[in-house]
């Protein structure tokens, strides 16, 4: 299989994860019972939170980062060990427990405060706007982890060659990522390289851009940026993906500069970052962007078609909501499994 067939395959599968974890978001918010919710404390969001996304991330990121182990082997990164697919986890799954956790604080202040002004009553439409309010939440945070999960893999591989390229292996990079638990890898990596003189502009590990354009490819007018090594950026390389691709820069340039979905970076800076390019340890590259538009339209296609039920509930193995029954805080803390999706052939490079 081609490097463009495996992007290719990536680009659909991630697409397929993002629909498929947006309905499951719209899904639980269903089963959630509005009056428990305006009354949760902290830690009942907290658990909400959490379990939502470990429901999601149960039910795809298993998925999403074989595919994007397939990816790295290649983009030439080699295989993932465990820990750096574990750190890919633990850290999509932090950011956007931490966002989650955030929407629903607001959602449960605006909720009482509109609970309070009808005498503490929820009224028929004050339950409907917080169910498709809290819908919205649970959406974005799921869509949020499965794209983040192959994201966060790409960002640690990349950052694990300038590690490398300084004459450090793997291991160091494993053991710096496992000095952080619960840290941040890419920043773990970063700092490791710099220890060792990686990044200071010795590094002969290189990486090159890979741009996949679908409709939302950035491009800016920009000033020429010159790297730390000294490469000079052509206009608009330096804030923008469309004028990357191509370009080969030692690891800790792209570090500096910024890795794909960098907040830097022209689409970062105006929504949600969408950016679908990733770095590759092989100059052998597309010679020009990919366009995904077609994957991506596939991948939309089979996350809509997939069979989703979530009336199966369990509290450790125990069925505790009958169908229809709403879940209160006392049982957010369970397991609700997603009972029809069929997990989709995995690509194999
Ligand atoms: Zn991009």
């Amino acid at each position: 299989m081609s490097l463009h067939d495996v992007l290719s395959a990536e680009a659909e599968q991630s697409e397929y994860a993002r629909v498929v974890a947006k309905r499951i978001g719209e899904l639980v918010a269903e089963r959630i019972n509005t009056d428990g919710f305006v009354n949760a404390s902290d830690d009942d969001l907290r658990n909400m939170a959490l379990t939502i996304l470990a429901l999601v991330m149960n039910e795809l990121g298993d998925e999403a980062l074989s595919s994007a182990s397939d990816t790295a082997k290649a983009l030439g990164f080699g295989k993932p060990s465990a820990k750096a697919l574990d750190h890919a986890r633990t850290s999509a799954l932090k950011s956007n427990v931490n966002r989650l956790y955030s929407k629903l604080e607001e959602a449960r202040a605006n909720a009482q405060k509109s609970a309070e002004k009808n005498d503490g009553v929820i009224s028929a439409s004050l339950g409907l706007g917080i169910t498709a309010v809290l819908a919205g939440a649970f959406s974005d945070a799921a869509q949020g982890l499965a794209t983040d999960l192959p994201v966060e893999l790409n960002g640690a591989m990349a950052a694990g060659v300038g590690t490398k390229a300084a004459g450090a292996a793997a291991v160091a990079a494993d053991s710096a990522a496992a000095d952080v638990a619960g840290g941040d890898l890419l920043d773990a990596l970063v700092g490791l390289g710099a220890a060792i003189g990686g990044f200071a502009g010795t590094a002969t590990g290189t990486l090159t851009w890979i741009t996949r354009s679908d409709d939302s490819v950035c491009q800016e007018e920009g000033p020429a940026v010159t790297t730390p090594s000294g490469v000079v950026m052509p206009e608009g390389a330096g804030t923008s993906c469309e004028g990357r691709h191509g370009i080969t820069l030692p690891a800790a340039d792209w570090i500096s500069e910024g890795l794909p979905r960098d907040a830097r970076l022209l689409c970062s800076r105006y929504n949600r970052p969408r950016c679908r390019c990733v770095v590759s340890a092989t100059a052998d590259v597309p010679t020009s962007p990919m366009n995904i538009a077609p994957d991506i339209a596939l991948g939309k296609a089979r996350g809509e078609a997939e069979a989703l039920d979530l009336t199966d509930a369990h509290l450790n193995g125990f069925s505790v909501a009958a169908t229809g029954e709403k879940v209160s805080p006392d049982l957010w803390n369970l397991t609700i499994r997603v009972s029809k999706r069929a997990a989709p052939a995995l690509v194999t490079a």
